[in-house]
């Protein structure tokens, strides 16, 4: 499944969060039977009112959310492109990752010492943003003798050799791919093959101190900063006690801060936006859940998310709208009122459909 790497510099509340994360994702894991979590994986669910509506038109059990997977992904340090630190695992592991998810301090706390001196939020988005450049410069160099000589016999390694000398251009002014690509007249899917690091969607949680969570105008400024990418705030510290609450308290400590929603709920429905993700949803008595598929996906390929028999059987789904089916009422009123539509191997889902596919075994 798709991931997100966390990165940040050293004691910008990376753990905490972390942690807070992983907390979070093992009561979710309870509720899927052979999720096997590995430690440096925390799974979070995306909140999703939608189910618990279902679930009440069609008395389920249980309620099963979409979830995005965060990878805590060690060793960013000035230098990590040389190998500093443990720079070569570091580059290795966020390589393997979906999107990058960038941790910056903002609080300012005179115990916690900043590695730089003072906290400084810009000055940190370039000390990493400067690593992964350096990085893929490194990648694009090494690669291009290679296309040079590739593309004097293909036409088609030319578009890959033009993509990367355009992405070197754009990396040497100091602007990632993720921010700066398209407006240089790059298409990132040409440079699939060199997987780099720049070309990655990238989101920010900026760890604020409570009292700044409110803070509209410091919220525009740090968004500003990170645009087009886009920018969840909070408190690391808060997050790791909310997920020790019970529903109720945390509610109270989170409304005492100014907010509706945990910043964790926050980050996970960032985070599914910015890997290019939706969901259908299902629903009957045992559980109202939501199914993981990329925008675009066909029936079919949704039908093969539950399972790969789904895919391969597939007749036709029956698909309703979540707004029509809740003015019905119920799946038998909305049928009656012409609402649920059968739709074949071609149809593409739409976010929200929720479904009931037929099926050859
Ligand atoms: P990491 O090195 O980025 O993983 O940072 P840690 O999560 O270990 O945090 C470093 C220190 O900062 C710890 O003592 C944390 O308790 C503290 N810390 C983390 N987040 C916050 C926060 O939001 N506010 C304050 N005041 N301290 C925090």
């Amino acid at each position: 499944s798709l991931s997100i790497g966390i990165v940040g510099l050293p004691n910008v509340g990376k753990s905490t969060l972390f942690n807070a994360l992983t907390k979070s994702g093992n009561a979710l894991a309870a509720n899927y039977p052979f999720a096997t979590i590995e430690p440096n994986v925390g799974i979070v669910g995306v909140p999703d009112s939608r189910l618990d509506k279902l679930a009440e038109i069609y008395g389920s059990a249980r309620v099963l959310p979409a979830k995005v997977e965060f990878v805590d992904i060690a060793g960013l340090v000035k230098g990590a492109s040389e190998g500093q630190g443990r720079g070569n695992q570091f580059l290795a592991n966020i390589r393997e990752t979906d999107a990058i998810c960038q941790v910056i301090r903002v609080f300012s706390d005179p115990d916690v010492t900043h590695v730089d001196g003072e906290v400084a939020p810009e000055r940190d988005i370039e000390t990493i943003n400067t690593e992964l450049i350096l990085a893929d410069l490194q990648t694009i160099e090494k690669a291009l003798p290679r296309l040079q000589k590739e593309a004097r016999t293909n036409k088609d390694r030319k578009v890959l050799l033009e993509a990367a000398e355009a992405a070197a251009k754009l990396l040497d002014t100091g602007t990632t791919l993720y921010a700066g690509g398209k407006a240089a007249g790059i298409d990132l899917a040409d440079l699939r093959e060199l997987h780099l690091l720049t070309a990655k969607p990238f989101l920010y949680v900026f760890n604020l101190d409570a009292d700044e969570l409110t803070d509209a105008d410091l919220r525009a400024k740090l968004s500003a900063l990170v645009a087009p990418a886009e920018a969840v705030f909070l408190d690391a510290k808060i997050e790791s006690e909310l997920v020790e609450l019970p529903d109720d308290e945390a509610l109270e400590l989170l409304q005492s801060v100014g907010q509706e929603e945990s910043g964790l709920a926050q980050l996970a429905r960032v985070g599914f936006e910015t890997l290019g993700l939706q969901t259908y949803l299902t629903a009957g008595p045992k559980e109202a859940r939501a199914w993981t598929i990329r925008k675009g996906a066909t029936a079919p390929e949704a039908a093969g998310v539950i399972h790969t028999d789904f895919q391969r059987g597939f007749i036709k789904a029956e698909v309703i709208s979540f707004d029509d089916l809740v003015e019905a009422g119920s799946m038998t009123a909305a049928r009656a009122a012409g609402k649920a539509r059968i739709e074949g191997k071609d149809y593409v889902m739409r976010d929200g459909d929720v479904v009931e596919f037929r099926f050859n075994v």
